[in-house]
C-alpha cells in the first residue's frame, strides 16, 4: 500500500500500538460500510479535522505552529491523495465547480509517482491547480488529507523547496490523524501523487463520457 511519507512513517511505527492500532481498524471498518468515494473521503476528512480541532486548540500547541495563512510552501511540494479525495476533487472540476489550470496540470501529471522528476520541475510550475491567486486553497473544505494533517513546528523557511531540494524539518505529532488517514487509503484502496491521480482521473471519465456520446448521438 503505498502511503504518504508521512502517515507511513506512523503506522509503521505504530500500527501494533493498542491505541492507535484501534483507531485505524475502527476507521477502516466504518469506512468499508460506505460505498460512496465521496462520501468516504468526506468522513475521512472530518475525522481527522475533529481530532485536530482539539489538538489545535491547546494554546501551548499553537504556540510552536509556523504554518500561516498565505505560506504556500507545502503547496509546492509532491502531495499525495487518495482514489477517493481523486474522486472527490475529479467531480468538482468536472461538475465546472471549480476551475483549474488544465495544461498546468497535464504537465505535473509527467512527473507521475516520481518525486524525483517532480522536484526538477521548476518552482512556479509545481504549484498546486488549486492554489489561488491570493495564496488561498480553492478547495479548502474538501482539500486532501495531507493538506489537513501537516503541521511544521520548525522555522518556515525550513518548508521551501524552491531551489529543489526538500529540507528536514519538525512536523507536529498528528499520529492519531494519520492512523485515520491511513485507514482512509486502505478504503480507498491507495493513492498517489495528485497531478498523476486527478490527471488520470479527469481524462477517463472523459472519454467514458464521449464514447457514451459516440454511442447515443
Ligand atoms: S489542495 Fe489546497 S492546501 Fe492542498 S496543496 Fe493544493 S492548494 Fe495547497
Amino acid at each position: 500500500m503505498k502511503l504518504p511519507a508521512i502517515a507511513a512513517k506512523s503506522f509503521n511505527q505504530y500500527q501494533n500500538h493498542p491505541v492507535y492500532r484501534s483507531i485505524f481498524q475502527q476507521t477502516l471498518n466504518q469506512l468499508r460500510q460506505i460505498f460512496s468515494p465521496i462520501a468516504r473521503a468526506k468522513t475521512v476528512h472530518a475525522k481527522i479535522e475533529e481530532h485536530l480541532k482539539k489538538n489545535l486548540s491547546d494554546p501551548v500547541v499553537a504556540k510552536h505552529i509556523s504554518c500561516k495563512k498565505g505560506c504556500t510552501a507545502c503547496c509546492h511540494t509532491q502531495v499525495s491523495i487518495s482514489h477517493d479525495e481523486a474522486e472527490l476533487l475529479s467531480n468538482k472540476i468536472l461538475s465546472g465547480t471549480i476551475k483549474i489550470n488544465i495544461d498546468r496540470l497535464a504537465h505535473q501529471a509527467q512527473a507521475a509517482d516520481d518525486s524525483t522528476k517532480w522536484y526538477k520541475l521548476d518552482y512556479q510550475s509545481r504549484q498546486c491547480v488549486f492554489l489561488d491567486s491570493e495564496g488561498s486553497c480553492s478547495v479548502y473544505a474538501d482539500r486532501p488529507s495531507v493538506c489537513r494533517s501537516n503541521y511544521s513546528i520548525s522555522d518556515a523557511s525550513f518548508c521551501s523547496t524552491e531551489d529543489g531540494v526538500e529540507k528536514p524539518h519538525r512536523l507536529l505529532n498528528t499520529h492519531h490523524s494519520n492512523m485515520v488517514l491511513t485507514a482512509g487509503y486502505y478504503a480507498a484502496k491507495g493513492g498517489g501523487a495528485l497531478p498523476h491521480l486527478l490527471w488520470n482521473k479527469i481524462t477517463s471519465k472523459f472519454d467514458k463520457k464521449s464514447r457514451s456520446n459516440e454511442n447515443n448521438p
